[in-house]
C-alpha cells in the first residue's frame, strides 16, 4: 500500500524541536495513525500475510524507530499472540477489536531486570486464588524491564505478562497472563511504572514495571493448561512464537534506514561545496574519501532492499515451514542490522557536525539499530543457537539460488572449517574449546550466508552489476583476511576492484539514489536548499525561547544537588 503519511502533519512536524515529552506524545499519535491507516485484519496479523509484511516495510518505521518499537509490540507481539487464541477464548474479542483500532495499546512483558536472555528463570509470580490469580513482583530482579508503560492520556494500556504460575505452592512453569497496566489517565492499582531516563537514539518511555498483589480474573490466564507442563522450556517458547516473527520484521526498518541514510548522504555530498583550485567551488562528493562510503551505502541499500522482498516471498510461501522462516529471520536480521550499522559508522563523520543532530538521522541511527539488534532476539545469541544447530546437522539453512559466487564460497568455508574444528574436540559442542573457538564465529558465519543470499536475490532482481560488485567489495572489506588468504583478493586487488566498481556506481549516482524511492520520507533538511531554509525558519521560531531564553538552575536541579 503506497500511503502518503509523510504529508501528514504528524510526520511533517519538526520532531527534534519538541520537548522529550512532546516527542514521545507525537510518536504515540503516529502509532495510532499508522494502525488506522494500515487497518490490518486479524487474519493478516495471525497468518503473517503479505500485507502484514508490506506494513513492516512502511518507510515510516525507518523515519521514527520509536514508532517501530510501539508498533512491533502492539501488532506483532500483543495482537499476534491474542488473535490465534480467539477460537478458544472468545471473551478476548472486544479487547482485540479495540486494539485493532488502536483504542487501546498492547505490550509484551517478558524480560526482567535480572533475566534478559535466560527467560527460563523468570521470577514474576501469579499465585492461584479463589476466582483468579494474584500477580506479584517478588524482588527487584523480577521487575519487568524495558516495555514502555507510562500512562497515556485517553488510551488504556494492556500487556501480556509472562509469569511463573504457582498453584498450592507448586511451581507450574511460566505462562502468559493478560494484564491491564493503565487506564486513560493513570496506572491501575498495584501496577507501578518507573520510567527509565531517556537513552540516546530515539525517545520512548522505556520503563521498569512491577506488580504488587494485582488481582487477575481466571480469564486473564492465556496459557494452554494449569497443569505442570512436561517440557516447560518448549511450552514457554510456544507462548512467545511471535518473537521469531519479530526477529525478521525488526530487520526491515534497518533496510529503510539504510535507504534514508543513502539519500541524505548523497544529497548532502552533492550540495555541499568547498573552495577548490583556482577559486572554483567543488562538491565534497568529488573527494573519494566522501564518495566511497556514500556509494557503498547506496549499493548496500539496493541489495538489502532486493533481498527484503525475496525474504517476504519466502515467508508467505505456504511450503515454507515455521522453522525455516525463523532461521531465515535470524539470518536476515543479523546481516541487515550489522551491515547498516556499519554504513552508519562509515558515514559517521561524512555529514560533518550536521550528522550529529537527530533531524539528520545518522546520529541516532546507530543506537536505534543497536536496540533492535538486542530486542526481539539478541543477534549474538540467536546466531550462536542457529549456527550450532547447523554444525550439528540438526538444522538446514536456505541456500541462495546462485551458489557459484565468492560470497557463498566464504559461507561454505565457515561451515567446513568449523565442522572440522568441532570434530577435533573431545566433547564436541559441549567442549570448552567450542565456547572459545566456535562461539565467536557464529555471528559472522550466519552473516556470511546472509551476504550470499542478499547478493543472489539482488542478482535475480536484475540490479545493475556495478551495485552488485560494490556490495561484494563492501563485504570483502569486512573480512579482508579471509578473502586475501583463500580467494586471492589481496589489498592491492581489492583497492583496484573497489575503485573500478565505485567509479561505475558514481557515474549513475543520481539515478541509483532516485531509484531508492525514499525522498518524500526524508525529514532531514540537508537534502535541499528549500528544506534547509524552511527548517532554519522553524528553528528560529520554535527554539527561540529554549530554556525560556535563559539557562539557570531549576528547582528540580536544586533539589537533586541538595540530596548529594
Ligand atoms: C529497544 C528495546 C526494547 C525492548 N522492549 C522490550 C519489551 O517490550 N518487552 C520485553 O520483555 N523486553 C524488551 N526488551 C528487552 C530485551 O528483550 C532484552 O534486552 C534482551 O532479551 C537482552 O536481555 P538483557 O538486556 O538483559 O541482556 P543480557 O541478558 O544481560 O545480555 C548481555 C550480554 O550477554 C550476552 N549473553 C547472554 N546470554 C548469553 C548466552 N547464552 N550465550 C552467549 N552470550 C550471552 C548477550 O549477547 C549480551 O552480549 C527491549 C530491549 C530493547 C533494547
Amino acid at each position: 500500500m503506497a500511503n502518503k503519511l509523510y504529508e501528514h502533519p504528524l510526520f511533517r512536524i519538526r520532531h527534534e524541536l519538541l520537548s522529550p515529552e512532546d516527542r514521545i506524545q507525537v510518536t504515540y499519535e503516529r502509532a495510532k495513525l499508522v494502525v488506522k491507516t494500515w487497518n490490518l485484519s486479524p487474519q493478516d496479523i495471525a497468518n503473517c500475510s503479505r500485507r502484514f509484511w508490506e506494513h513492516q516495510q512502511d518507510p515510516v518505521f525507518g523515519v521514527d524507530p520509536a514508532l517501530t518499537n510501539i508498533m512491533t509490540c502492539h501488532i506483532n507481539l500483543f495482537l499476534g499472540t491474542l488473535i490465534p487464541l480467539l477460537p478458544q477464548k472468545p471473551h478476548l474479542k472486544p479487547l482485540v477489536e479495540k486494539a485493532l483500532k488502536a483504542e487501546i495499546l498492547g505490550n509484551m512483558f517478558l524480560s526482567e531486570l535480572g533475566h534478559g536472555l535466560d527467560i527460563g528463570r523468570l521470577e514474576t509470580v501469579a499465585t492461584n486464588v479463589d476466582g483468579g490469580f494474584i500477580l506479584n513482583t517478588p524482588c527487584n530482579s523480577a521487575t519487568k524491564f524495558m516495555a514502555p508503560t507510562l500512562p497515556l492520556d485517553g488510551i488504556a494500556r494492556w500487556g501480556i505478562v509472562l509469569s511463573r504460575l504457582v498453584i498450592e505452592g507448586e511451581d507450574r512453569g511460566v505462562h502468559p497472563f493478560l494484564v491491564q497496566t493503565s487506564d486513560e489517565k493513570r496506572m491501575l492499582p498495584g501496577v507501578t511504572n518507573r520510567c527509565l531516563p531517556l537513552r540516546s537514539g530515539s525517545m520512548l518511555d522505556y520503563s521498569l514495571t512491577s506488580f504488587d498483589n494485582v488481582f487477575l480474573p481466571e480469564t486473564a490466564f492465556l496459557g494452554h493448561s494449569l497443569e505442570r507442563p512436561k517440557d516447560p522450556r518448549t511450552q514457554l517458547h510456544s507462548y512467545i512464537w511471535r518473537i521469531p516473527v519479530g526477529t525478521c520484521a525488526i530487520g526491515m526498518p534497518a533496510v529503510l534506514s539504510c535507504k534514508l541514510l543513502a539519500r541524505i548522504a548523497a544529497d548532502y555530498s552533492l550540495r555541499r561545496t568547498v573552495g577548490g583550485q583556482g577559486g572554483q567551488t567543488v562538491p565534497i562528493i568529488s573527494f573519494r574519501t566522501q564518495s566511497l562510503p556514500v556509494a557503498h551505502t547506496v549499493a548496500i541499500a539496493h541489495v538489502l532492499s532486493a533481498w527484503m522482498h525475496h525474504v517476504v516471498d519466502y515467508f508467505v510461501d505456504k511450503n515454507t515451514s515455521y522453522d525455516a522462516r525463523t532461521a531465515l529471520g535470524t539470518v536476515f536480521k543479523a546481516t541487515v542490522n550489522r551491515l547498516v550499522t556499519h554504513c552508519a559508522k562509515e558515514l559517521g563523520e561524512r555529514l560533518g557536525a550536521q550528522g550529529l543532530f537527530p533531524q539528520n538521522h545518522l546520529g541516532i541511527m546507530d543506537t536505534d539499530i543497536k536496540g533492535t539488534t538486542i530486542s526481539e532476539g539478541d543477534v549474538t545469541v540467536i546466531c550462536i543457537r542457529l549456527f550450532t544447530e547447523v554444525l550439528l546437522g540438526r538444522r538446514q539453512l536456505p541456500s541462495p539460488a546462485h551458489t557459484n559466487t565468492l560470497l557463498f564460497k566464504r559461507y561454505d568455508a565457515y561451515l567446513t572449517s568449523n565442522r572440522h574444528l568441532m570434530s577435533s574436540f573431545k566433547n564436541g559442542h559441549r567442549d570448552v574449546r567450542f565456547n572459545n573457538l566456535v562461539l565467536p564465529q557464529c555471528d559472522p558465519g550466519i552473516r556470511a550466508l546472509g551476504h550470499a543470499l542478499a547478493y543472489s536475490a539482488a542478482q535475480d532482481a536484475g540490479l545493475p552489476q556495478s551495485l552488485l560488485d560494490l556490495f561484494e567489495i563492501a563485504v570483502i572489506k569486512l573480512d579482508s583476511g579471509w578473502f586475501a588468504e583463500h580467494a586471492g583478493v589481496t589489498e592491492a586487488v581489492r583497492i583496484t576492484k573497489e575503485d573500478e566498481a565505485a567509479g561505475r556506481v558514481l557515474h549513475d549516482l543520481q539515478k541509483h539514489v532516485d531509484d531508492l524511492n525514499i525522498r518524500p520520507w526524508v525529514a532531514s533538511p540537508l537534502i535541499s536548499d528549500e528544506k534547509w531554509d524552511w527548517w532554519l525558519d522553524e528553528v528560529r521560531r520554535d527554539n527561540a525561547s529554549f530554556a525560556g531564553g535563559l539557562l539557570k538552575r531549576s528547582e528540580r536541579l536544586e533539589a537533586m544537588l541538595s540530596r548529594l
